[in-house]
């Protein structure tokens, strides 16, 4: 029977994944367009590799409008000690480079959003190959991946790590204490209005420890957002064994989303008129927000009510919400896990 071996990937790295050392480079994919021919997407990459140990990958921007992961790897890129690091450390701060370049959470070239186009493509778009090549080129090194998000221009989230229920229970007991090294605020046993796409479900079925993370959002970053990124990064490479040195420990508190009735969508188009701020408890039944139709006085609000009882761990942003807009989150406070 005549197999066909999968088509390479489009990615050229410029590092040597295999060397010692800190090496600075990119992943070089090629992207013909009218202002360049022959052109290419050049993505940062940094490789930190010293002595026998795991390798943990960290990746920030895998949407562009998203900060914590892009300021906290970039620093940690240029300010990491080789003698310090007992393993490899792979460093990609701006995943979807040409989202991030842009601001976008989205590829501006193909309207990708990376995070639904895993596994990829070798031979798809230029997001889908960045997909693949993370997928089969990036993961297959990795014993821990720490992926960063944030809620971009359009969410703004309780600063939290998570992971996911899985089928293994030893991997996600894996997953778990992972989460709760990174030591951010807050931690989430976390559910994905839809996961399949996503560079966590490729990782997780791929067997690793994954985490990812929401570390705030309204498009930008804060010197507190900042450096719960940059704390749990030093803090789950030292949970790895791949960073010497004593972890700052601080309290979380451990958050669930046990059903779909966690998310609350607008159904209108209208201003919002938030009734309660992030991290305060809610019950079922009380008014999240008021939405405002646009353009004429004298009309009701909609009001939206919490499904449940829990606190608010993330709501939408900017004042003005579409129909069909994620309006909040509501988790509930649980136990560690
Ligand atoms: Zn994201």
């Amino acid at each position: 029977m005549l197999e066909t071996a999968p088509r390479p990937s489009a990615i050229t790295p410029t590092v040597d994944f295999d060397a010692k050392g800190v090496q600075h480079g990119h992943l070089r994919l090629p992207y013909s367009r009218d202002d360049s021919a022959w052109g290419s997407v050049m993505i940062p990459i940094c490789v930190v590799a010293n002595g026998d140990g795991p390798t943990a990958l960290l990746t920030g921007a895998n949407h562009g409008d998203e900060y914590e992961g892009p300021a906290a790897l970039f620093e940690l890129a240029q300010t990491l000690d080789p003698t310090q690091v007992k393993g490899r450390i792979i460093i990609v701060p701006a995943l979807n480079y040409p989202a991030f370049r842009a601001g976008t959470r989205t590829s501006p070239i193909d309207r990708g959003n990376l995070n639904r186009s895993f596994p990829g493509r070798p031979d798809g778009t230029v997001t889908e190959k960045i997909a693949d090549y993370v997928a089969r080129q990036l993961i297959p090194f990795a014993d821990i991946v720490l992926d960063f998000h944030s809620g971009g221009k359009t969410l703004d989230f309780l600063p939290y790590a998570a992971a996911h229920e899985l089928p293994d229970k030893l991997q996600e007991a894996r997953c778990f204490q992972a989460v709760a090294a990174f030591s951010a605020p807050y931690s989430m046993k976390m559910l994905e209005i839809d996961a399949v796409g996503m560079l966590d479900t490729t990782a997780e079925e791929m067997g690793k420890v994954f985490v990812t993370t929401e570390l705030g959002g309204a498009g930008t970053a804060s010197a507190r957002s900042i450096d719960i990124a940059r704390r749990g990064t030093g803090n789950l490479l030292r949970h790895a064994g791949i960073l010497k040195g004593a972890p700052d420990v601080r309290p979380t508190r451990w958050l669930d989303m046990p059903s779909s009735d966690c998310f609350t969508f607008a159904e209108d188009d209208g201003l919002i008129a938030f009734a309660c701020n992030l991290g305060d408890p809610v019950n079922e039944g009380d008014v999240i927000a008021r939405v405002y139709p646009l353009g004429k006085t004298g009309i009701a609000p909609i009001s939206y009510a919490a499904a449940i009882d829990g606190v608010l761990a993330a709501r939408h942003v900017p004042g003005l919400i579409k129909a069909g807009d994620c309006l909040s989150v509501i988790a509930t406070v649980t136990e560690p896990p």
